[in-house]
């Protein structure tokens, strides 16, 4: 493709793209093909001769549209936002043409520094304390990973080494003449009674980083009974549990609005509860280091609220004089206590997919666990220490420009903007829940309507209807409602056994109009 050609072609793609996004409204939201439609429709191999873009461009429209669940319609409430706009869609065009395995600095000085300066930016735009930015008092930072999924992986990897190091120091005099392979068994010895913890109600992937990692995993209760959340209560049995096996817990993934209802853990009784445990591992002679345990606090959707100041107090409720119930609540401060904090902008902030912010109270921590040495790397710029390489902070070498795209949303919007856009799916929230308490013969609301989130089921017809009658009514709402192809919604399942129904009002494209014809189908249906 020359110069002309791709003129053209992009000129065209972007008028296609304009009238998808006009269109959108009026497509029903999850694709009808069967699988392996696909197939049917190519080639069995890729052609010998190439191709004038014009086939190709057919064949986007002709052939994968029909694939296509349009997530960014105003009529998809599943699961959580996956969004696109127009600057995101800029930062992703710029940065497939500057494209880098950009690792080190001097691989692209530009990638690295403009990371830095807008990861400290959203920082303050998100109220984390200064503790998680570049230029803040701890050694602090953030960086983009692709998904929260990798971000738990590499704050347990980290979290694993820091316990092992400070463990293995302690308890082993001299660990730090021994030879290489000596202290490689050592670490693997240990290792194996190492326990990462996580809410009962956390995320998979947190689960799934232990599974990969070769780490145990226990879960702390989240019972329906507390709102889905774990608290201290929770996390003291589970450690004296563990303890008593002879696990050395290390880790805790702690969530800021779960997936299947938004509940945001109880951070003050988590944090008061890991602060004794920590005073009685000590004074029972362990390493203090190593009785640090970590906190992770996963945000990944709920995490862009923040934006919004009125939302902050949601993380931590409590005030922050204890002696005065009426001083402001602790809010983000919170994570001052804990250790990393995540959230991803391509949930809920306006940045396509993939955009995992990761912050940390100390990047060190990343560097001792993650640093990659070897001679192709080196440069003078990184063995003076004077420039950051975001290689050492994360899983894979190479890395994309992401930051382009925060970059440009960031600007586009700024904050007002983005403060508007989260108020905006909140109150559609609220009005969509308000549609459903008008009706409480109809359904009856289980959580929410939180960070935009309402979860729900149908109403039990009588008091002492069985769950299992409910369940299956609630069932077969969400499938008649997802199968008349006007919205579509997620069904759930919580506390064992209750079917519900979670409705997401956080999508960019979805307004009034939108919620309350979705109000509309429920009540019919
Ligand atoms: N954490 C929470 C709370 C989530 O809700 C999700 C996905 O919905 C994830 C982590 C995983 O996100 P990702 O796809 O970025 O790995």
């Amino acid at each position: 493709m020359d110069d002309n050609a791709f003129r053209e072609a992009a000129t065209a793609s972007i008028e296609e793209i304009i009238n998808y996004y006009a269109t959108l409204g009026q497509r029903p939201v999850v694709s009808t093909v069967e699988p392996g439609y696909l197939r049917k429709l190519l080639p069995d191999a890729a052609p010998e001769k190439g191709e004038a873009w014009e086939a190709i461009r057919r064949d986007v429209e002709d052939k994968i549209v029909p694939g296509i669940t349009h997530w960014q319609s105003p009529n998809f409430f599943a699961f959580f936002p996956c969004p696109s706009t127009y600057p995101s869609i800029l930062g992703e065009l710029y940065s497939a043409t500057f494209a880098a395995a950009a690792f080190n600095w001097i691989c692209s000085p530009a990638v690295t520094e403009l990371e830095t300066v807008v990861l400290d930016w959203l920082a303050q735009l998100l109220g984390l304390p200064e503790e998680y930015l570049s230029t803040g008092p701890t050694r602090g930072g953030g960086v983009i990973h692709g998904t929260a999924s990798e971000a738990v992986m590499t704050m347990m990897t980290a979290a694993a080494d820091k316990y092992l190091r400070a463990v293995l120091a302690a308890d082993h005099a001299g660990f730090d003449a021994l030879s290489e392979e000596e202290q490689e068994d050592l670490r693997a010895a240990r290792r194996s009674r190492l326990v990462a913890l996580g809410g009962g109600t956390a995320h998979t992937s947190a689960k799934k980083a232990a599974q990969v990692l070769g780490l145990r995993y226990r879960s702390v209760p989240a019972a329906a009974s507390n709102g889905f959340r774990i608290n201290g209560d929770g996390l003291r049995e589970t450690l004296a549990k563990v303890r008593a096996a002879g696990l050395e817990p290390f880790f805790l993934s702690t969530t800021f609005g779960t997936t299947d209802t938004c509940a945001v853990d109880d951070y003050v009784s988590i944090a008061a509860v890991l602060e004794a445990d920590r005073d009685a591992q000590v004074a029972a002679g362990r390493d203090a280091t190593a009785s640090d345990i970590w906190v992770h606090v996963d945000g990944a959707y709920a995490g862009s609220a923040l934006v919004a100041p009125e939302t902050r107090a949601s993380m931590c409720p409590a005030p922050s004089d204890p002696s005065d119930p009426n001083s402001a609540p602790i809010g983000t401060a919170i994570l001052r206590r804990f250790h990393s904090f995540n959230m991803n902008m391509h949930k809920w902030l306006l940045v396509n997919f993939d955009c995992s912010c990761v912050f940390v109270r100390d990047r060190r921590w990343l560097v001792n666990a993650l640093g990659a040495d070897a001679h192709y790397y080196r440069n003078d710029y990184s063995d003076g220490g004077l420039v950051t390489d975001y290689r050492d902070w994360q899983l894979p070498l190479g890395r994309r420009f992401r930051s382009l795209k925060v970059w440009f949303v960031l600007r586009t919007y700024g904050g007002e903007g983005l403060r508007e856009y989260i108020r905006r799916s909140i109150s559609l929230g609220e009005r969509f829940a308000a549609g459903l308490t008008n009706r409480p013969d109809l359904f009856e609301i289980i959580t929410g309507p939180r960070f935009a989130l309402t979860v729900f089921r149908a109403a039990p017809l009588t008091p002492d209807e069985p769950r299992e009658v409910t369940s299956a009514r609630t069932r077969r709402l969400c499938e008649l409602v997802n199968g008349g192809g006007k919205i579509w919604v997620t069904g759930t399942t919580l506390d064992g056994d209750m079917a519900a129904i979670r409705v997401m009002t956080g999508n960019f494209s979805t307004h009034k109009e939108h919620v309350d014809g979705a109000s509309k189908i429920f009540v019919e249906t």
